[in-house]
């Protein structure tokens, strides 16, 4: 990840959850802290971190018997002039792929699971709305910088994850062992690759490993417009309820509820989430909440700009008002529970200890008051309180600061000076006399 880094300091005061440091010249992410939202990679001009995936070859290499594809919606909107959802499917299957499964229909099912779960649990007023669990980004969020709202996110798994289920559970009834089987989920952002790699509400996911939005998109590009009439295979599995869950407000927009709130970019989603926390919001039933601007169409590893990708999703959606289904595996049904709590992260506390946590908040308040609150980054630290809290942990050293060490210095030139003034006591006595 940090080959190319120059230690230029963008990243470290765009990551919402004050994840990255530079130290030695170089980028590092605190572990427990970082949400894999995909900022640090956008903003990064020198393209120093990158999400780990897998590539293609290496799927298609792999020992699996059955190789299948897990396309999520947003992929449907990345293609200039094509509308034909089928088509895209189809081309997934010309690279490599066994089988193509939609996250689309996964996010049906979850949609039909949500409406059925705020029904038979309704929140109070005090209890606050639910939270979509749909994006992991704002999940880690969550548990990292807003941990009361923990128990408002919504105790169901993702529609990737479901359709994952979906896919296996078809092709065991098939004949095929589990252990034959590798699905391969087509990621727009880090925080899918993390959630398959570190589950958070699943003990172990249904998808194998992931590969990049961007790798596929440039693969199938080429070969989309090739498969034309009879070539274009039927594949699709959901109509325009599972596939406008790409799209800001399309997940609520299917709940049929009274009060919804649709959130999308991170910086907007801490907004809501701090209205959130201290009960100065509106009432709503439910929020759905996008760490990236546009949703999924804005993931850091799509190619399309959100923007546009939106124009052309609502074209994808006009032309699957009557959509041509394969509905081979669409009546198997799977666990969508949670599985797992979900637990506070990493919340940049200082000790379990109380007394110890006073004592050092109280040191980093002292030391804070005396930098300059330009918040300018060459410490390497996000921010002047970042830095001072830093120092209290031990991390790094006052000097680091380069107000402070030229503080220091001048306090060191001036005694110095005076120094250079003073006599020996003997040749000071005589001057004296
Ligand atoms: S933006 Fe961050 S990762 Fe990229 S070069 Fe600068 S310090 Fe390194
Ligand atoms: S992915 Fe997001 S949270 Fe993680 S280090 Fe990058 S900007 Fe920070
Ligand atoms: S909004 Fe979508 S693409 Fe962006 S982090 Fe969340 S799940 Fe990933």
């Amino acid at each position: 990840m940090e080959d190319r880094c120059v230690g230029c300091t963008t990243c470290i005061k765009r990551c919402p959850t004050e994840a990255i440091r530079v130290r030695g010249g170089r980028a590092h992410i605190i572990k427990g802290r970082c949400i894999d939202c995909g900022i640090c990679m956008q903003v990064c001009k020198h393209k120093a971190k990158v999400a780990v995936t897998k590539k293609l070859d290496e799927i298609l290499e792999s020992p699996y018997k059955l190789k299948i594809a897990l396309p999520p919606p947003s992929l449907y909107s990345q293609f200039e002039g094509n509308r034909n959802v089928n088509r895209i499917l189809t081309a997934l299957r010309r690279i490599g792929f066994d089988e193509v499964v939609g996250v689309a229909m996964g996010a049906e099912v979850i949609t039909a699971a949500t409406r059925e779960y705020i029904r038979e649990h309704p929140r109070s007023e005090e209890e606050g709305p639910w939270i979509s669990s749909a994006c992991p980004a704002i999940v880690r969020l969550i548990q990292n910088r807003f941990p009361s709202l923990i128990d408002n996110i919504l105790p169901l798994i993702s529609p990737m994850e479901t359709a994952a289920r979906i896919a296996r559970k078809a092709f065991i009834e098939k004949g095929y062992k589990d252990e034959e089987i590798g699905v391969f989920f087509i990621t727009p952002c880090p925080a899918k690759a993390t959630e398959v790699a570190h589950p958070s509400m699943v003990e172990k996911s249904a998808v194998t490993d992931t590969v990049a939005l961007n790798e596929i998109f440039y693969k199938i590009r080429p070969i989309i417009k090739s498969i034309q009439g009879e070539d274009i295979e039927v594949l699709q599995l959901s109509g325009q309820e599972g596939i406008r869950w790409a799209h800001i407000g399309g997940e609520s927009e299917n709940l049929g509820l009274k009060d919804v709130l649709s959130v999308d970019g991170i910086d907007n989603v801490i907004e809501i989430m701090d209205r959130l926390e201290n009960g100065v919001i509106q009432r709503v039933d439910f929020i759905e909440a996008n760490a990236c601007t546009g949703g999924c169409l804005g993931g850091p590893m799509a190619v399309e700009n959100p923007f546009s990708a939106e124009t052309r999703m609502k074209k994808v959606l006009r032309r699957n008002e009557n959509p041509c289904y394969n509905k081979e595996i669409l009546g198997i049904r799977v666990p969508v529970e949670a599985e797992k709590e979900l637990e506070e992260l990493d919340n940049m506390q200082f000790s379990s200890d109380m007394q110890e946590a006073w004592r050092m908040m109280q040191e980093r308040d002292q030391l804070n008051e005396r930098l300059p609150q330009i918040d300018c980054g060459a410490c390497g630290s996000p921010s002047c309180l970042a830095f001072a809290t830093d120092v209290v942990k031990g991390k790094v050293q006052v000097e680091d600061c380069i107000f402070l060490l030229r503080q220091r210095v001048k306090e060191v030139a001036e005694e110095m000076v005076a120094l250079s003034g003073k006599m020996p006591p003997s040749i000071k006595q005589k001057d004296e006399e």
